[in-house]
C-alpha cells in the first residue's frame, strides 16, 4: 500500500501545493498545520488581523553577526503569511490568482498613504478584491470534502533510512510517508530538518538565510484619517550604490497605537547571508545583515532617501512630529550626521519585515528536491535563491506552484 505524500506547514506554500497535489494526483495527502483557520479574510486591515491571530516569536533570531537575538514572528494559522500579512504586491501578481489582487485606490488611502503618493509614491497592488487572498481557503474545502487530511499539530521530527524520510513525529502521533514537501517557512523548515540530523548529510541546510533590513520612522500624525487599509501606497528607488528600496506607509503602528504612523525603509537587494545551524543541540538563527559593502553603502543611502521623503512637503503637512528612535530623537538629528556615524545608528537600529527566505536555496536541485534525499521537497520561502526585490508573497506563490506542478506530475 503507497504511502500518503505529507506537506508540513500549511501557510502560503504549503496550501498552494497541498491544492496542486490533490488536483492533479490520486494519492493521499496530509497537511500538518497547527494553526486554525483565519475567520478574518474579510478585514482590510492587516494590524487588526495580526492582533488577532497567532504569530508566535517562534525562533530567536539575531540580525547582525554576533548581535542581540530578537523574537521573529511567523503565521500559525491556515493560510500562514497569507492569513495575516500585509497584503501588499509589490511586483507583478502571479497568474494563478488572476483577478483576486487589485490596485488601492486613493479614496481608500489614509491621509498619511496620500502623502507618500504626492511625494512620489504609486498605489500598491493588494493581496485583496473583495477580500484577502488566503490559499488556506481552498485547502479548508479540500479538507471538508476530504480530498486532504489535515493534522493539527507541529512536526517535530523526520525519521527514515539515511537517503529518505519514511515518518514525519508530531506530539502525539507518527505519520509515514512516501513524499515529504517542506513548507514550514524560511526558517522553521531548516530547523525541522537540522534537529532531525539531516544536515549531516546535507551540510548546506541552513545556508544562505535573507531577509530585507529595515528601518522605521514614528510619525505623530495630525488627522485620524487612516484609510481602509493599514499600507495602501510604496515608493520604490535605486541608490547611487544600485541598491534598491522600498518606502512603505503604515497608517497605525499597530491595532493598539494609532495616533501613531509609520514611514518604514527596506533594502531589497541585499546581498548579505545568514545561517541557520545547530550549536551545542540548539538551533541558531544569525541573519548576519549588512555585512557586505553593498549592503551598509545601499542601506545608508536608502535611509537618506527616507529622510529625504519625510522632509518632502506632503508628509511634513502630515505630521506634526518625526521621531527615530525609541528615546524621541528626531529626524533632524540624522541629517547631520556623516556616513560612518549613520551607518553605526543603523546597525543600532536595525528591524526586518518577516520576509525570511533562502536558508535551504544551495540545498536543494531545480525542482525543490533535497540533495542526499530521495524524497524530500522544498516548496516554501527557504528554496528561494535570493530574497525577492519585491515583497515576497508573489514568487513564494509561484514557487510553490511550479513546484507542485512539477512533483504532481512526478507522483500521478
Ligand atoms: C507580519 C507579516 C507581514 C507580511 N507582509 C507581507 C506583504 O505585505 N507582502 C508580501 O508579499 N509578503 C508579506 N509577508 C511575507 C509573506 O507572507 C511570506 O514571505 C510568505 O507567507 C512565506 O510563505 P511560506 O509558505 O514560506 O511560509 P508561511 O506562509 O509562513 O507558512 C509556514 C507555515 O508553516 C507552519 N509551521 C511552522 N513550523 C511548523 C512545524 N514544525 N510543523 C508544521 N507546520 C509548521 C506555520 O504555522 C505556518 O502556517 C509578511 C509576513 C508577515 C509574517
Amino acid at each position: 500500500m503507497r504511502r500518503p505524500v505529507v506537506v508540513i506547514g500549511g501557510g502560503t506554500s504549503g496550501c498552494t501545493v497541498a491544492a496542486l497535489l490533490a488536483a492533479t494526483t490520486t494519492r493521499e495527502i496530509v497537511l500538518i498545520e497547527s494553526g486554525n483557520v483565519s475567520p478574518h479574510d474579510d478585514e482590510p486591515r492587516f494590524m487588526d488581523v495580526i492582533s488577532e491571530e497567532n504569530t508566535p516569536p517562534f525562533a530567536m533570531v539575531s540580525l547582525l553577526e554576533g548581535g542581540i537575538a530578537v523574537p521573529y514572528a511567523q503565521a500559525n494559522v491556515l493560510g500562514g503569511g497569507s492569513a495575516i500579512n500585509g497584503m501588499i504586491l509589490s511586483g507583478e501578481p502571479p497568474a494563478s490568482v488572476e483577478g483576486l489582487t487589485r490596485l488601492a485606490k486613493v479614496d481608500e488611502m489614509g491621509s498619511v498613504s496620500r502623502a507618500l503618493l504626492a511625494a512620489g509614491g504609486a498605489p500598491s497592488r493588494l493581496w485583496w478584491n473583495g477580500g484577502r487572498w488566503n490559499p488556506g481557503r481552498a485547502v479548508q474545502h479540500l479538507v471538508e470534502e476530504g480530498r486532504i487530511s489535515l493534522v493539527k499539530q507541529d512536526a517535530v521530527l523526520l525519521t527514515g533510512v539515511s537517503d529518505a524520510v519514511h515518518e514525519v513525529h508530531t506530539e502525539d502521533s507518527v505519520i509515514e510517508a512516501d513524499h515529504v514537501v517542506m513548507c514550514a517557512g524560511a526558517i522553521a523548515t531548516p530547523m525541522l530538518l537540522l534537529s532531525s540530523g539531516m544536515g549531516a548529510i546535507n551540510p548546506q541546510i541552513g545556508v544562505g538565510l535573507q531577509d530585507h533590513p529595515t528601518i522605521a520612522f514614528t510619525m505623530a500624525r495630525r488627522d485620524s484619517d487612516r484609510g481602509v487599509f493599514d499600507a495602501s501606497v510604496h515608493l520604490k528607488g535605486v541608490t547611487n550604490s544600485g541598491g534598491r528600496f522600498i518606502v512603505l506607509a503604515y497608517e497605525r503602528v499597530s491595532r493598539e497605537v494609532s495616533s501613531d504612523a509609520l514611514m518604514t525603509v527596506s533594502l531589497m537587494s541585499p546581498t548579505s547571508r545568514g545561517t541557520i545551524s545547530m550549536l551545542d543541540g540548539e538551533v541558531s538563527v544569525s541573519m548576519n545583515m549588512l555585512s557586505t559593502k553593498a549592503d551598509i553603502d545601499g542601506m545608508r543611502e536608502s535611509v537618506r532617501e527616507l529622510v529625504r521623503i519625510c522632509n518632502s512637503p506632503s508628509v511634513q503637512r502630515t505630521t506634526r512630529s518625526i521621531v527615530v528612535d525609541d528615546r524621541g530623537a528626531h529626524l533632524q538629528d540624522l541629517e547631520g550626521l556623516g556616513d560612518l556615524e549613520l551607518d553605526q545608528w543603523i546597525r543600532g537600529h536595525l528591524s526586518f519585515v518577516s520576509h525570511a527566505s533562502s536558508s535551504c536555496s544551495s540545498a536543494i536541485d531545480a525542482d525543490g528536491g533535497l540533495r542526499g534525499f530521495a524524497n524530500v521537497t522544498i516548496a516554501d520561502a527557504s528554496g528561494l535563491p535570493t530574497v525577492p526585490s519585491e515583497t515576497p508573497a508573489a514568487s513564494v506563490t509561484i514557487e510553490a506552484t511550479r513546484i507542485g506542478r512539477s512533483l504532481g506530475e512526478k507522483l500521478a
